[in-house]
């Protein structure tokens, strides 16, 4: 239930915006179909506001929804909806023939080609810079805003009345505003509260840097979690990007940070030891310490890093089988150290996976152990793969995983 509370209550705000709208007594008499219009416009208004408040990125958030990740597919799902039911709202006004164009109705339709922009963006973005990428979808708040007074000046519903839908729009929209507001002027400023120095930089062959770095304060993070890191240095983006901190405790932290586009290439080429860093909160669920006595971990890739700390930093007792998926050789970072690690540690054993030589994870002949609880990181294709091979095969199993990609 816990992973699915966030869903749950999205879908009671629709709902409660839908029952509201189609209750609520409009100024002057309206058609059932002018009713269901205005609905539609006011379920796309909330919808967007919804989108503001996943998208700001807070701790509540991340607790509610048991992760970033899911938080952000409810985010898509919500903005496409709110495309969806906005131009239905511009269809039905053109059959019902409701008003003449003026600017406040052309507000409205500003702020469904935004809504609809930002979409198309979003099925772009996946080849699209991802700072680009979030300063696109800023222009949503104008979105809102136009949308917002759009309804407010056209409505046939008094919305600024102290009646249940004029309060519960009122709310919706104020917290979606707020939420805009702080997502734009203060997420950087007041989210990135930990700060340090960079005191070693190692190259881990040619695509994986490994930064050591000593913060000013003690982080309290749990083994498998991970923070959004800003490097402030001439010539790197200062912007935050998410990574699992793979080693230390208190006030060092490491991170293994893999190539994988303009940030973490120009970070293997240019970073320096003594450039200042800031840290947002540790976020995640990935919680071997009460993951149970018997585990399973998959990682797929860099999706290795978040595994790493609860090995490195723990006395390991419980019994953990390991598989470890990477290209090749080159790409296997820390295969050396695990498999050295397990001539130690009799609980941990590890099962290296050379996918180009010997294909991709197969657990056909793999027994999971009774009640052992799946831990799993790296690529989405391949958790989503392993979550529904293991949920058909074990159905009640329990599964804990993060996914490197917020989209
Ligand atoms: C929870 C989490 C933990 C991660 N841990 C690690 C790790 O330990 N080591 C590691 O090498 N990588 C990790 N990543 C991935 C890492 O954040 C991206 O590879 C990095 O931000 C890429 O930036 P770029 O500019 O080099 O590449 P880009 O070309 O800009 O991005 C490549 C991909 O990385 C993702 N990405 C980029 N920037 C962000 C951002 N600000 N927020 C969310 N996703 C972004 C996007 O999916 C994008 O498609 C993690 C990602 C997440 C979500």
């Amino acid at each position: 239930m816990k992973q699915h509370r966030g869903v749950v209550s999205v879908v009671v705000v629709v709902v409660i915006t839908a029952v509201l709208w189609l209750t609520a007594t409009p100024a002057n008499p309206i058609t059932n179909l002018d009713r269901i219009r205005q609905t539609l416009g006011g379920l796309g208004l909330a919808g967007m506001s919804l989108c503001f408040v996943l998208a700001a990125k807070t701790r509540p958030v991340e607790a509610w929804f048991y992760g970033f990740d899911r938080s952000f597919v409810v985010h898509k799902w919500l903005a496409i909806g709110s495309a969806g039911v906005l131009a239905v709202h511009v269809v039905l006004r053109e059959i019902i023939g409701a008003g003449s164009e003026n600017l406040v109705v052309s507000l409205g339709g500003l702020a469904l080609f935004l809504v609809i922009a930002g979409g198309a963006v979003t099925l772009y973005a996946k080849r699209l810079p991802y700072e680009r990428w979030r300063w696109i979808h800023r222009l949503m708040g104008l979105a809102l805003i136009s949308g917002a007074y759009h309804a407010y000046s056209l409505s046939a519903f008094p919305l600024l009345a102290l009646s249940p839908l004029g309060i519960w729009m009122g709310v919706l929209i104020a917290v979606g505003l707020v939420s805009f507001v702080y997502v734009v002027f203060f997420y950087r400023g007041v989210n990135f509260r930990h700060t340090g120095t960079i005191t070693d930089v190692a190259k881990l062959g040619n695509d994986f840097t490994e930064l050591t770095i000593t913060l000013d304060e003690p982080l309290r993070y749990s083994h498998g979690q991970y923070a959004f890191l800003r490097v402030f240095q001439d010539g790197l983006e200062d912007a935050p990007h998410p990574f699992s901190i793979s080693g230390g405790d208190g006030k060092m932290v490491t991170f293994t940070i893999k190539v994988s586009g303009d940030f973490t290439r120009d970070l293997h080429d240019k970073v320096q030891v003594g450039t200042k860093v800031a840290l947002s909160p540790p976020f995640g669920h990935m919680d071997f310490a009460h993951g149970g006595p018997r585990q399973l971990w998959i990682a797929g890739g860099i999706g290795i890093t978040p595994f790493l700390p609860y090995l490195k930093e723990n006395e390991v007792t419980q019994d953990i089988d390991l598989f470890y998926s990477f290209r090749d050789k080159d790409a296997g970072v820390y295969a050396d150290w695990l498999a050295a690690y397990a001539e130690r540690n009799p609980h941990v054993a590890v099962h290296l996976v050379e996918f180009a030589t010997s294909g991709n994870l197969d657990f056909s002949d793999y027994t999971l152990p009774e009640g052992a609880h799946i831990f799993m990181c790296g690529p989405l294709p391949m958790m989503k793969a392993y979550r529904s091979y293991f949920t058909e095969k074990y159905p009640g199993a329990t599964i804990t995983s993060e996914g490197f990609a917020f989209r």
